[in-house]
């Protein structure tokens, strides 16, 4: 750790902040001194707040048709050999029962921008899910939607909403995006599901194809401003079906460091370990938690369709049965010294 990266540390420490150049120095010039540095602090910011817990959100992943063509996704439209699913309204509260016998009190509702799923439905799924387990949070992933349609879904009883903002730069969302999907439209989601009321999240992939440091510098400084509840990252990995099946995966170690950094500018986070670091490292999960993560997401989906959900190549965690992913999950995270639990696991109030 040089001099000047000392001081670029302790500034973001101390002030929560820096320049847009400043996190893109901070990135460009790291070493495993300044990475293990930034951890320790990460870890006693996040310490201060919520301990060694780390809350679990059981994921049901309940289509993967989708009407987006994004180039790095594996479920994009235009990937003709996927096999398409979609979960019923019966099938996906089953999943939710099934999470709540396992003691989660999240569910994570995410899926390709399917037209089946209009308002009418997902709000009666989330009422029903909300009626039967009144103490279970529920937390939508299904893209981008309308500020009406955001509305009835959180009149309906959704508390959260992730949706990666994927970048911050405009020109690199475009190089990532088919030319009628719009960066400002999804900033606009991103600002309506926040009006609303929703917890939020928003995030990128670390290393996704055209990614510079000074993009992510400026997806730093759209997390300082922005000031998401939830903030998911996770290495880019390249799915053989897409435009990018021949660009290199994201780093473990990068993706762990901005992990740290996100951390320090919003201490009270909620920042997952998620299944993609897990794929590109065997302990890709604990190395995220040591870093400052503290939410994982197993896999609550039926186990005979978590194949077609492949966003990415080699995705882990496709064949084993729910109760299976939360108790492999619970001794990963008991061996690092935190323990899993299973309260809702709400946003830290001041
Ligand atoms: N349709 C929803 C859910 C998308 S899937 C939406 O638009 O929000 C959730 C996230 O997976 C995406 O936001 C993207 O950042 C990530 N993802 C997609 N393809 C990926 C890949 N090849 N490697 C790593 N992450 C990927």
């Amino acid at each position: 750790m040089t001099p000047r990266e000392r001081e670029l540390a302790d500034r973001l420490i101390r002030d929560r902040r820096l320049r847009a150049e400043e996190y893109e120095e901070l990135l460009a010039e790291r070493d495993a001194e300044t990475a293990e540095y930034l951890a320790a602090a990460a870890v006693a910011e996040r310490k201060k707040y919520y301990g060694t817990k780390v809350f679990v959100r059981g994921l049901i992943e309940i289509s993967n048709i989708c009407k987006n063509d994004c180039l790095y996704c594996g479920i994009r439209r235009s990937n003709r050999n996927c096999e398409r699913y979609r979960l019923s309204a019966e099938e996906i509260l089953a999943c939710a029962d099934e999470g709540v016998r396992l003691g989660m009190r999240t569910v994570v509702l995410q899926g390709g921008e399917d037209p089946y799923y209009t308002d009418d439905v997902v709000c009666g799924i989330v009422r029903g899910i909300k009626e039967k387990h009144p103490d279970c949070a529920v937390t939508l992933s299904l893209g981008e939607r309308s500020r009406e349609s955001y509305r009835r879904l959180r009149e309906a009883g959704a508390d959260r909403y992730l949706l990666r903002h994927e970048t911050a730069d405009a020109e690199h969302y475009h190089m990532l995006h088919p030319a009628e999907m719009s960066y400002d439209n999804r900033m606009r989601c991103l600002r309506d599901l926040r009006e609303l009321g929703y917890q939020t999240g928003c995030g990128f992939m670390v290393g996704s194809p055209h990614q510079t440091m000074r993009h992510l510098a400026e997806d730093l400084a759209f997390i300082e401003s922005f000031r998401p509840e939830m903030c998911g990252i996770g290495p880019f990995v390249p799915h053989h079906e897409t435009p990018f099946a021949g660009e290199p995966a994201g780093s473990v170690e990068l993706t762990c460091f901005l992990l740290s950094v996100i951390r320090l500018i919003c201490p009270r986070v909620l920042l997952p370990a998620t299944t993609a670091l897990g794929t590109m490292h065997p302990r890709g999960r604990e190395l995220g938690i040591l870093a400052g993560a503290n939410v994982v997401m197993p896999n609550l989906s039926p186990v005979d369709v978590r194949k077609q959900y492949e966003l990415y190549d080699n995705k882990i965690c496709t064949g084993e049965e729910s109760a299976q992913c939360i108790r492999c999950l619970s001794a990963r995270i008991a061996e690092i010294g935190y323990e899993i639990v299973t309260d809702r696991g709400d946003y830290a109030a001041e």
